[in-house]
């Protein structure tokens, strides 16, 4: 199976867990302890998403009173590297020395005209009591917004569109190797009136990047690994029900009666639905960093599916 999997800045870096590079290092080794599980057999393509880790950088870069933070495309750029790394390493540790590597960078297209960018809704960096993330936003010039009990700072997410580097992907895959790409979402490009391709100050979601992905791989599976278990409905309430299981159709209603949270679990449902539904026989899987390999084999997460 030619597998796509998604793994989530959030779970990479998580909430209420120090931002160190150790910290980071330890959640990478349990994605790739599991992915080296269900490494053989399959062709292996891993999107990460980098919210939490553009933020730090763009938080460290301000440091330097001199210098203007780098724009988020830089940034997203950096986070690549960064988080390419860790992977390769820690995935290289696990799997057979033969196994080649790659990790790529990716140059996404958007429209400059997308909406996201009049109306900021992706959360990066840290989380903020109401409070600081106010003052912040005051002396920053942020745009900042709840997530979960806390807030953040966050950034327009347009939708991804055309990924330059989709053949170099396909070429390294036919020869065997594990592909580490779109990272942070891809990094947002745009033609200007000259036609020239120039970075864009945005973050584009991971989830829609991963799919969109997933769609130009012909991919059998999306596996999008994050912070909790399954998907629910009634999330955090009392009534709150975990899904094994859910029918495009399914899934669509849910979104309309708006059951998940809009920039987290919101948009890995869309990407679910949307690459379920691009052709017959692809799955989706959403499920924790942890439980990977006990999802493909249909044993926990949620899985995402035409009727
Ligand atoms: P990632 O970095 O992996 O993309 P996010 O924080 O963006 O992670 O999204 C995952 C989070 O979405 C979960 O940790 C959970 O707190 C939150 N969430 C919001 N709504 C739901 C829901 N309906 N079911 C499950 N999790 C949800
Ligand atoms: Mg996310």
């Amino acid at each position: 199976m030619r597998i796509v999997i998604a793994l989530g800045g959030n779970a990479l870096l998580r909430r209420g867990e120090p931002l160190t590079a150790e910290n980071q290092r330890q959640n990478v080794r349990i994605a790739c302890e599991q992915i080296a599980k269900i490494y053989p057999n399959n062709e292996l393509v891993i999107a990460h998403g980098n919210g939490p880790q553009v933020g730090l950088l763009a938080l460290q870069g301000a440091a330097y009173k001199d210098v203007p933070t780098y724009p988020l495309d830089v940034l997203g750029a950096e986070s690549v590297g960064m988080i390419g790394y860790m992977i390769q390493q820690e995935l290289g540790n696990l799997v057979p020395f033969e196994v080649p590597f790659a990790t790529l960078l990716s140059q996404v297209e958007v429209d400059i005209n997308d909406p996201a960018f009049k109306n900021p809704t992706k959360p990066i960096g840290p989380v903020y009591t109401k409070e600081e993330a106010e003052r912040l936003a005051k002396e920053k010039n942020w745009s900042i917004a709840q997530d979960g009990d806390k807030y953040r700072r966050v950034v327009p997410s347009p939708l991804p569109k055309r990924i330059f580097e989709i053949r170099p992907v396909k070429w390294l895959l036919e020869k065997g190797s594990i592909v580490i790409c779109a990272g942070g979402g891809g990094i947002p490009t745009y033609y200007d009136e000259h036609h020239n391709l120039q970075g864009v100050e945005a973050v584009i979601d991971k989830d829609f990047a991963s799919e969109l992905l997933a769609e130009n791989l012909d991919a059998d599976f999306l596996i999008i690994l994050t912070a909790v278990e399954k998907v629910a409905i009634n999330f955090g309430k009392p009534e709150e029900k975990w899904l094994d299981d859910l029918e495009t159709e399914e899934a669509r209603k849910y979104i309309k009666e708006g059951h998940f949270a809009p920039g987290s679990m919101l948009p890995k449902v869309q990407a679910a639905v949307k690459f379920a539904e691009s052709k017959p026989g692809r799955t989706a899987l959403i499920t924790l960093l942890e439980k990977a390999k006990d999802g493909i084999q249909g044993k926990t997460g949620t899985h995402i599916h035409l009727a």
